[in-house]
């Protein structure tokens, strides 16, 4: 996926758990850190995209129970919505082992597809946000 569409699934799924603002901004500001710590030399989708040391890294400064751990547990929680969203395109991500990538295969980085499930992520976190909800035609 683009930066800007992890960026912008980041921000969603952080809405979708129930982050304040501040939090989903420091998801969508987080959500380009395991491209960015490639600069240091690591293999493109290799090690920096592997999602348990990340996990382990949000779980355990989540757990400090202070604002400042919250904010940055967000912020690398980011790292995690981008592994995510990677899951789902060709390339894939290492989700077992850190040199073994497994690939649902379903979006090209950059391809209609991407744009058309961010929208659409996009579109149902703004509908969260305002508290709205498709209206159920019928029933009772
Ligand atoms: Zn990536």
């Amino acid at each position: 996926m683009l930066g800007k569409s992890h960026r912008l699934m980041a921000a969603a799924g952080a809405v979708f758990l129930g982050a304040s603002p501040l939090c989903v901004a420091a998801a969508a500001l987080g959500a380009t850190l395991p491209d960015r710590i490639e600069v240091v030399g690591l293999p493109h989708r290799g090690i920096s995209h592997w999602p348990w040391p990340w996990a382990v890294a949000v779980w355990s400064i989540q757990t400090q129970q202070t604002p400042w751990s919250t904010l940055v547990a967000w912020w690398l929680a980011g790292a995690l919505f981008h592994i995510g969203a990677d899951l789902f395109t060709i390339g894939g991500i290492p989700l077992i082992l850190p040199n073994w990538r497994i690939r649902f295969g379903l979006l090209r980085t950059g391809g209609v597809g991407e744009y058309v499930v961010v929208a659409l992520t996009v579109i149902a976190a703004l509908m969260q946000v305002f508290h709205l909800q498709i209206v159920r035609a019928g029933g009772s």
